[in-house]
């Protein structure tokens, strides 16, 4: 029998969940999408419980559980709901430990959906990531100041302040200091990571309209756009929409998005900039119909030097760090982002932004908004 947290006077419903969720060894939470109550825990989810909430039981609901806020909960359990997404993963902390969530609806014949929570323990993995992390970010802080000098002396050689050095010499060293570039690159992507991370970037905070950050985005990345022959259309849905939030970071992470969009379309192609309310968030989203992101690498996707794909990236000129810079920015902009993506069809990332209150977006007058 499922342990049940409702009082005897409430009949919360109940998912038929059987032995396989009373016996999983992560621990699950069914939870009522109306509410937001903690309706049913396996046994492995009461000891959590224990565990994270000894001094206050009134706080146990899926807000305190999943760290989201109403608001943003009840916009997830809709797009789960209405089948645009099939589950939403989350990173929640409690205490010392670090949880990779899973919410997917869960529908029982004869009553109501139900949201199912499945927690599953990653602090051993954080750890380890967190301490190889470090190293990178020591290694790359030393190697920036020799590189930056070779790439000086290289400098000198190829503009002849070093004397005369035969072509075949000066192509080789021509190929170096493309190399330099690249590690350069790498290093102070790294190090922008670490200094958001640490609080020590300065962000330079406005209200703007966002359709002036997603056209600037968009005018930045034309010549990649015609290098790889994909059209790039703005769709507004809701007009209007107003964020505070530092215009040349955020052109920063879509340029980023973009460019990651443009470059995994075929020649032809086209990526979509998408600008609407969701829930009480401004949505940005880059969709393209593109190769798409295998399974197996959609959860690790933020991490450093992710690179997945096909396409050759000396070609593109990726680092596998874009998209933790990106999750970076965004989030110290209070926001989020998330995406979803299907091999073969396509990948759309959104960028949920808070909106300032008390301006009001209007729906765009045009068909196929939803
Ligand atoms: P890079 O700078 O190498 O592009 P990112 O961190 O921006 O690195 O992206 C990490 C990986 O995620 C990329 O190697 C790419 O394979 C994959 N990726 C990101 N966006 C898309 C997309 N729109 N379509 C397909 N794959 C993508």
């Amino acid at each position: 029998m499922l342990e049940n947290t409702n009082h005897a006077h409430q009949s919360p419903p109940e998912l038929n969940t059987g032995r396989f969720f009373n016996d999983l060894s992560d621990p699950a939470f069914v939870i009522d999408p109306k509410t937001l109550t903690i309706c049913q825990l396996n046994k492995s989810a009461l000891r959590l419980k224990d565990d994270i909430n000894q001094n206050n039981a009134s706080q146990f609901d899926a807000e305190f559980l999943t760290g989201v806020s109403a608001v943003d909960l009840k916009a997830q359990i809709a797009e789960l709901s209405s089948h645009d997404r099939d589950v939403v993963r989350l990173e929640v902390c409690h205490l010392d430990f670090e949880f990779d969530v899973s919410l997917q609806i869960m529908w029982s014949s004869g009553s109501e959906p139900l949201l199912v929570a499945i927690f599953r323990d990653v602090s051993a993995r954080a750890g380890v990531d967190r301490k190889t992390n470090e190293l990178v970010s020591t290694v790359s802080h030393e190697l920036r100041s020799p590189l930056t000098a070779i790439k000086g002396a290289m400098g000198l050689i190829l503009s002849g302040a070093a004397g005369d050095v035969s072509v075949k010499a000066l192509q080789m060293v021509e190929i170096a200091q493309r190399n330099a570039d690249r590690l350069i690159l790498i290093i102070n992507d790294i190090l922008d990571l670490d200094k958001i991370k640490d609080g020590a970037m300065v962000f330079d905070n406005t209200e703007i309209e966002l359709i002036e950050t997603v056209n600037d985005s968009v005018e930045a990345i034309v010549g990649f756009r015609d290098r790889f022959d994909v059209q790039v259309d703005v769709d507004v849905q809701d007009e209007g929409l107003i964020s505070n939030i530092d215009p040349n970071r955020i052109v920063q992470v879509l340029v980023n998005l973009l460019s990651n969009a443009i470059k995994f379309s075929p020649a032809g192609g086209r990526v979509t900039v998408q600008l609407k309310l969701h829930g009480q968030l401004n949505r940005i989203s880059i969709i393209d119909n593109g190769e798409g992101i295998p399974v197996s690498d959609q959860k690790s996707l933020f991490g450093r030097f992710m690179q997945v794909g096909s396409k050759n990236r000396a070609a593109t000129g990726g680092t596998g760090l874009g998209l933790s810079i990106v999750k970076a920015i965004v989030e110290n902009q209070g926001g989020k982002i998330s995406f979803e993506s299907q091999e073969g069809v396509g990948s759309t990332f959104h960028v949920d932004l808070p909106a300032v209150v008390g301006k009001v977006a209007v729906k765009a007058n045009k068909s196929g908004s939803d």
